[in-house]
C-alpha cells in the first residue's frame, strides 16, 4: 500500500493509494489522530493507556505546515504549533480516512 499522492485540499489531507482508493482526512482529526506518543500515550506491560499530559490544542495546532514521506512507509506532517513528532503509517492514514 503506498500513497500515489498526497495533497491537502482546504482543510483536508487527500490521498490517492496505488490500489485506486481515495481518502479524505479532515485536518482536525488528523491532528488528534497523531499517534506520538505524547498524544496517544505509552502503554504499560499490562496493557493499560497512560496520557504524557492532558493535550491542549490552539487554533493553530490544526492548521498543517507541511508534511514529508517518511521510509518509504509513513507521512509525517508538522503543525502549526510546531508538533510534528507524530509519523503516521499509510495503514494508519488509510484507516483515519475511514468515517
Ligand atoms: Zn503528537
Amino acid at each position: 500500500m503506498n500513497p500515489r499522492d498526497v495533497q491537502q485540499i482546504q482543510n483536508e489531507i487527500a490521498i490517492a493509494w496505488d490500489d485506486g482508493a481515495e481518502s479524505y482526512i479532515p485536518l482536525d482529526k488528523l491532528r488528534r489522530g497523531c499517534p506520538c506518543a505524547a498524544c496517544s500515550g505509552e502503554q504499560d506491560i499490562m496493557g493499560n493507556q497512560y496520557k504524557a499530559k492532558d493535550l491542549a490544542y490552539k487554533p493553530e495546532s490544526f492548521r498543517l505546515v507541511r508534511f514529508d514521506k517518511v521510509g518509504g512507509y509513513a507521512v509525517q506532517f508538522t503543525w502549526g504549533d510546531g508538533h510534528n513528532s507524530g509519523i503516521y503509517a499509510y495503514p494508519y492514514l488509510k484507516k483515519l480516512g475511514v468515517s
